[in-house]
């Protein structure tokens, strides 16, 4: 209907801006009859467009879903993605793009970087990256779901885990795979580079370093704008959520080694108990957030772990905290870094450790990722665009959230305007009954988490879709 009365609209102005230009002759006049021309006919072409992906989404969406099913019960472990990239990448060659695999250089040469870029060019005209993800999480599934994942692996370190797509990465692929196939199929609207690239290993956050590190942005064209889209397990399918600015913390991986003088655990006064300094440093933690930076700038310190020891009696020579840091800004991870240090010396000192076993503080760099910064006229535009797609009131500006990804390293330190938004992926009635009762949804990575295939595919490809034609419309 709307490219009905787009079309009418058109042709009405066509006869004004000929009709007017006979009788009247006011240049003004003519000129913005004219615009209102081109206008109407920009207002068909989107409208067109979109009437178009709804129909293709129609007939396509049954075997998307059917996929996206295929996908999660077939999950793969970061460094391990090696089916789910050859079935994106045939998928992406099958649509017309170029594609090359095994894309990425792991700083551990025994890794294969499993990363898939997909070139399409279409003319001259801006070059957008769109990214997936390709891989999962080692939890095992709980949903019970008629196709979910059975899978176990051996891990890096040889155990044996369960698999799962907790983190709904199989929605992002199923969604990328309809949105290429969307733009493909919408060729003739659209024009310059589209770069869609399949990353691996984001869970452990070096898949996208790894990409960069192998020429993305050399071998293949450097995009002006990149994109991405994560489920979310909080929000509504059919709904869009998004934070222009700072989105997501940057997380800092590091492990605290606290040394002492192990000895018998029923003569204490003759060692030095790294147990006690340990438990004294998880709290005292707690007070670099709460009075070493100003409240303004958010962060976390969390000890995730805690090892010592092997056996009750006996005190052992060191204890390990691993611990991970979410903050926005540089300077305040720096801060934080140091007041660790500090905190860890001087405990070690009050409790007479030698200063040959003051404590070791480690930054584990390959599991460091940048916060995410959605550019924020970027991000307007986008939620805009996607606003006309799937509906203004169903685009929700959030919260920005301490949890990371490595999303932001696609930026090159905020050269390139990047943006990711949420995508809703819960029944509705589910957020409604949590709303109510106060009990929270089954989280992202949760053995439960259960996102419901059909509306959220369908606007995650909406949205994707809309998100790309905004920036390379003709
Ligand atoms: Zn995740
Ligand atoms: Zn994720």
């Amino acid at each position: 209907m709307q490219v009905v009365r787009a079309a009418f609209f058109g042709v009405s102005c066509w006869r004004n801006y000929q009709k007017r230009g006979q009788d009247v002759g006011a240049p003004i006049m003519r000129k913005l009859i004219f615009f209102a021309f081109l206008f109407s006919i920009s207002v068909a072409v989107t409208a067109s467009a979109q009437q178009s992906v709804d129909s293709m989404l129609d007939r396509d969406i049954a075997s998307l879903v059917s996929t996206y099913k295929m996908l999660h019960a077939a999950p793969e472990l970061s460094h391990h993605e090696e089916k789910t990239a050859a079935f994106v990448a045939s998928q992406l060659r099958a649509l017309g793009f170029t594609v090359t695999e095994r894309v990425g250089k792991y700083a551990e040469p025994e890794w294969t970087s499993y990363g898939v870029v997909a070139v399409m060019k279409n003319g001259a005209g801006p070059t957008v990256l769109v990214r997936t993800e390709l891989d999962a999480l080692p939890v095992e599934e709980k949903t019970g779901l008629p196709y979910a994942s059975t899978v176990k692996t051996k891990n890096d370190a040889g155990q044996e885990v369960g698999v799962m797509h907790a983190c709904g990465h199989d929605i992002h692929i199923t969604s990328f795979l309809g949105t290429a196939k969307m733009l493909v199929a919408l060729k003739d609207q659209w024009h310059g580079t589209l770069v869609m690239i399949g990353q691996p290993a984001e869970e452990t956050v070096n898949g996208a370093r790894a990409m960069l590190a192998d020429g993305l942005y050399t071998r293949f064209p450097k995009p002006d704008f990149a994109l991405a889209l994560h489920d979310s397990g909080d929000v509504e399918a059919g709904k869009i959520t998004y934070y222009p600015g700072y989105a997501m913390a940057g997380a800092t991986s590091v492990d605290l080694i606290i040394r002492g003088l192990g000895g018998h655990g029923a003569r204490p006064e003759s060692t030095k108990d790294p147990v006690i300094i340990a438990a004294q440093m998880v709290l005292a933690l707690q007070t670099i957030v709460s009075r070493e930076k100003s409240a303004l700038d958010p962060a976390v310190i969390t000890v995730g772990s805690i090892h010592g020891g092997t056996k009750r009696n006996i005190i052992p020579d060191e204890v390990t905290l691993q611990i991970t840091i979410r903050t926005y800004k540089e300077e305040v991870r720096q801060q934080i870094l140091a007041s660790i240090e500090r905190i860890a010396k001087g405990l070690a000192l009050a409790a007479g450790v030698p200063e040959d076993r003051a404590p070791i503080l480690k930054v584990i760099e390959n599991e460091n990722s940048p916060a995410s910064y959605n550019d924020p006229e970027l991000s307007e535009r986008i939620a805009a665009a996607i606003g006309r797609t799937v509906g203004k009131d169903n685009v929700i500006k959030a919260q920005p959230l301490m949890v990371s990804e490595d999303f932001g390293y696609f930026s090159l330190d905020h050269q390139i305007p990047v943006f990711m938004f949420w995508l809703g992926a819960v029944e509705p009635a589910k957020v409604e009954a949590s709303r109510k009762s106060g009990k929270p949804l089954p989280s992202l990575h949760s053995s439960l988490f259960v996102p419901l295939p059909e509306p959220t595919l369908r606007t995650g490809i909406r949205s994707m879709t809309a998100a790309v034609m905004e920036l390379m419309k003709k």
